[in-house]
């Protein structure tokens, strides 16, 4: 909305009609804008970044409503609600002018990305000289990070307030996007735990749970499968709405090194990034130093730390959008309280920690000084390292400052070159495209599990991917696709996303020196999301032809229920027959998974589902197989070889402090109508699960962890202890009676440490130059006739990352135990990074032991992790499902 409308309304009540156009008249001079808006320490009552003051989330909101309010270069936004329901705030900064035109200038902006829309270079120069720069800043998303939000107050008032020539180059050349929080709920919880604790012995204490809703942490890591509501947001702003074409995201990281990383990142660089990006990386991250260094700051890096491989954190997918991502990482205070660090002895070199250790950041202990900073070597990189001493909230917010204004300063100046570059990078991508090799990547309907073959391409097209569907049936590379098929045209501008996102990552071998083992990743290596979905992607060489529909929605097309009969049958293959069996069984039906059926004179594979009896069950099975995208056949079953099922009771473990893990699990529990109990360490020292549950699953997290839980001194005492030996002993004892103890990824060696479970985890102790795979895609063989594999397929592939890997023991064969999946003996590694792959060969992957009257399920291989591998949901699901039946 234009600002002298607004105005208009907002006097209208004031004043009576005669003074209105003197009033016009008056607003429309800028200075008078300028006036309109409150000064932040007015407002909030304390400077910005002040000590200990945090503004929270609402009072922000209010601030940058009135600021828009005020100022005729500033729109407030609210583009939807997060998880919490809080509002998703994008705020839009030009000059005025700029923002009176701003539909004109989003639709040059739009072509500029889409080359196939400009007719010639000349046309493209002319757009790129109207054109403005799409500049994005986004902050805080890991809300612990306070300081991007804090400093996004002051940056909006300064913009909207100031009248130097810097200034208004800034808001001449740029439409500056800003989104002051990526997470909300998280900057609610750290403000609100935070003053909570403030002045007491837990003022350092963390926070108890996740700082996101349901991932904490990881919501960066969501980046390219938009499961959460903020990243839904985000992949509207980005790839439908604005089309950034730099893309900067705030973060902070520990507080003993470094003051701030800036770009370029380091090696490896991933292949599919037009060279471009990386050099404007470069070049605004250079910027962004230099004016730091202007301005008389210390302990500034590039170059470190963060690779350019990785696709899935946040602003790292602008790269395969032809944007400019960037990321900048300023060293924490304990949230607004400053930390005070010893001072380093250049003169006396110190052996630097591991860059695992560097990443994660030393912390401070209450009353005592950070020891003195290692990294005191000057150097290009690092010219004036930072060598010690105090550092606070608002050292955070003029770093975060400085680097942002300093980007908007680039930008303007740079403005045409960028474009450019834009443009150029669109344009390869489109030639690349037309030549083929790929020529296209097809993704037939008709797969085992359809329901999740429409979910990948309703995920990447929030990614922005242009999808078209087949009209007829026809032939590509020499095989035969039929009518309804997907096709991904590589044609397009994003064509080095959807390559990069679905083609198997091969990891580069750099080694530092001839002989010299090749450096490993530091984070995931792998992410091919068709693999991990278990849906198949093929990518087409040659350029074919056949009539094709751009997609403007992907709707799950309806299933079909067939045939005539008192039963229903449904496959167990798609991960919906599961949401169907919770659906039916909450509804009171009866449903069995058979071990063997055959209907119509057709044999089913093991774990069909069967159900009979009820009311309306026809109408029900109508509506759930038009909801959920799943065929079920109507048939008479006379004989069943089958277990039956009930709602199973089942406990999720959350630790206090929080688990990403257990986050995830519970969202992906909610999404597949799983019902669960929110269990914590007391209610399992506490004991009698039995009474209550079936299953009782535990998050991926270390044995330590379970057994002690949160152990920092600040801790309130009513958040301390993990379930300890009394916990153990309980659980010990829901197994025995019959419950099912269910263990994600670490976890597992709960069972193994305590409950005898006959395996031992082959890479224990082992060396990481000896073994190494962090975040891959490995091939897994499964055994289809156990029920925890029913559904699956006989070779399947499996999320590892620093997994533990079970090797059999000699009591193996005197307990009950069966193997559900284990490695093949040759090419394991399907995507990412695996080193030693002799670790793997035949161990195994997942496992079932019995032990009194119930079980254990041992999931050491992370098959639900980050809620990505669609593939072996299944193995979670039916070991939950099961845990209820008989
Ligand atoms: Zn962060």
């Amino acid at each position: 909305m234009h600002c002298t409308e607004r105005h208009m309304l907002h006097t209208r009540k004031r004043f009576s009609g005669f003074w209105l156009p003197v009033l016009v008249l008056a607003i429309a001079a800028s200075v008078a804008f300028g006036q309109a808006v409150p000064a932040p320490e007015k407002f909030f009552g304390h400077p910005v970044g002040a000590e200990k003051k945090l503004a929270r989330w609402d009072k922000i909101v209010e601030y940058l409503q009135l600021v828009a309010k005020g100022s005729d270069r500033v729109l407030f936004q609210e583009i939807g609600k997060s998880t919490q329901n809080h509002p998703f705030v994008l705020m839009v900064i030009s000059s005025p002018a700029n923002l009176k035109n701003i539909d004109h200038f989003k639709s040059i902006n739009r072509r500029l990305f889409d080359p196939r829309t400009i007719a010639s270079e000349e046309e493209a120069r002319a757009l790129i000289r109207e054109a403005k720069l799409f500049l994005l800043v986004t902050c805080s998303m890991h809300a612990t990070e306070v300081g991007a939000t804090q400093m996004s107050i002051e940056a909006v008032h300064r913009l909207a307030s100031e009248h130097s020539p810097e200034i208004l180059s800034i808001l001449d050349q740029v439409v500056f996007l800003l989104v002051p929080s990526l997470n909300p709920d998280g900057q609610i919880m750290v403000t609100d735990w935070y003053n909570k604790n403030l002045g007491t012995p837990s003022e350092n204490a963390p926070l108890p749970w996740l700082y996101h809703p349901y991932v904490g942490h990881d919501n960066n890591r969501d980046a390219y499968m938009f499961t959460q509501k903020e990243t839904q947001l985000m992949g509207r702003i980005l790839y439908q709405d604005w089309l950034p074409a730099v893309w900067l995201d705030e973060h902070q990281m520990g507080s003993a090194g470094p003051r701030i990383f800036v770009m370029p990142a380091m090696d490896p660089i991933n292949p599919n990034v037009d060279p471009v990006i990386y050099r404007n990386a470069g070049l605004l991250g250079f910027a962004q130093a230099a004016a730091l260094e202007r301005a008389g700051k210390e302990g500034i890096i590039y170059g470190d730390m963060y690779t350019y491989w990785w696709e899935g954190a946040m602003a790292w997918c602008g790269w395969w959008h032809n944007m400019v991502g960037m990321l900048t990482e300023v060293a924490s205070a304990r949230v607004a309280t400053a930390v005070e660090q010893q001072k380093a002895d250049p003169s006396q070199p110190r052996t630097p920690p591991p860059p695992e250790e560097r990443m994660r950041g030393a912390q401070q202990e209450e009353g005592r000084p950070l020891p003195p900073p290692y990294d005191v070597q000057s150097r290009s990189a690092y010219p004036r390292p930072w060598l010690g001493g105090r550092w606070s909230l608002r050292d955070i917010v003029d770093y975060e400052l400085i680097a942002t204004f300093g980007l908007l300063e680039a930008g303007a100046n740079l403005r045409a070159q960028l474009l450019e570059g834009l443009y150029m990078a669109g344009k390869r991508q489109i030639e690349m495209g037309k030549k083929g090799d790929p020529f296209a990547i097809v993704v037939r309907q008709d797969q085992a599990d359809r329901p999740t073959v429409v979910k990948l391409i309703q995920t990447l097209a929030r990614g922005g991917l242009e999808i078209h569907q087949a009209q007829d049936s026809f032939t590509a590379d020499g095989a035969n696709y039929p009518a309804g098929t997907y096709v991904l045209l590589m044609a397009q501008p994003f064509r080095a996303y959807a390559k990069d996102l679905l083609e198997p990552q091969v990891y580069p071998k750099i080694s530092l020196a001839p002989g010299v083992p090749p450096r490993a990743p530091y984070d995931v290596a792998g992410w091919s999301l068709g693999m991990q979905m278990g849906v198949e992607t093929v990518f087409v060489k040659k350029p074919f032809e056949t009539r094709l529909v751009r997609l403007q929605a992907i709707e799950m097309p309806p299933g079909q229920v067939s045939g005539k009969g008192s039963a229903y049958f449904m496959s167990h293959e798609p991960n919906n027959s599961l949401v169907a069996v919770n659906r039916l069984l909450k509804a009171g039906y009866d449903s069995w998974l058979t071990e063997k059926v055959t209907i119509g004179g057709k044999d089913y594979a093991p774990g069909g589902i069967v159900v009979r009896g009820g009311k309306d069950l026809g109408s029900t099975m109508a509506s759930i197989a038009k909801s959920l995208g799943i065929d079920a056949v109507a048939a008479n079953v006379p004989n069943l070889r089958a277990m039956r099922l009930r709602v199973p009771r089942t406990a999720l473990y959350q630790p206090w402090g929080g688990n990403m893990d257990e986050g995830w699990t519970r969202w992906l529990l909610e999404q597949n109508e799983f019902a669960y109990t929110t269990i914590h360490p007391e209610d399992v020292r506490r004991g009698d699960l039995l009474k209550s549950f079936d299953a009782v699953l535990f998050p991926d997290m270390g044995v330590n962890q379970i057994l002690n839980g949160a152990t920092a001194r600040s801790m309130p005492e009513q958040y301390k202890g993990g379930i300890e030996e009394a916990g153990v002993k309980n659980l010990r004892g829901f197994v025995e009676g019959g419950g099912s103890l269910i263990t994600l990824g670490q976890s597992t060696g709960l069972v193994i440490d305590k409950f005898a479970a006959p395996f031992r985890d082959g890479v224990r102790g082992v060396k990481r130059e000896d073994f190494f795979c962090p975040g891959s895609i490995l091939r897994v063989l499964v055994d289809t006739t156990h029920p925890i594999a029913y559904g699956m397929k006989e070779e399947a592939n499996a999320y590892f990352t620093n997994s533990m890997v079970l090797e059999p023991m000699p009591s193996f064969a005197t307990m009950q135990s069966s193997i559900v999946a284990r490695y093949p003996n040759a090419d394991i590694l399907k995507s990412g990074w695996l080193q030693g792959e002799s670790y793997l060969v035949n161990k195994v992957g997942i496992a079932e032991v019995k032990l009194g009257k119930g079980r254990m399920v041992l999931l050491p291989l992370r098959v639900q992790h980050r809620a990505q591998p669609y593939g072996t949901f299944k193995l979670l699901f039916n070991a939950i499902l099961t845990s209820a039946a008989y």
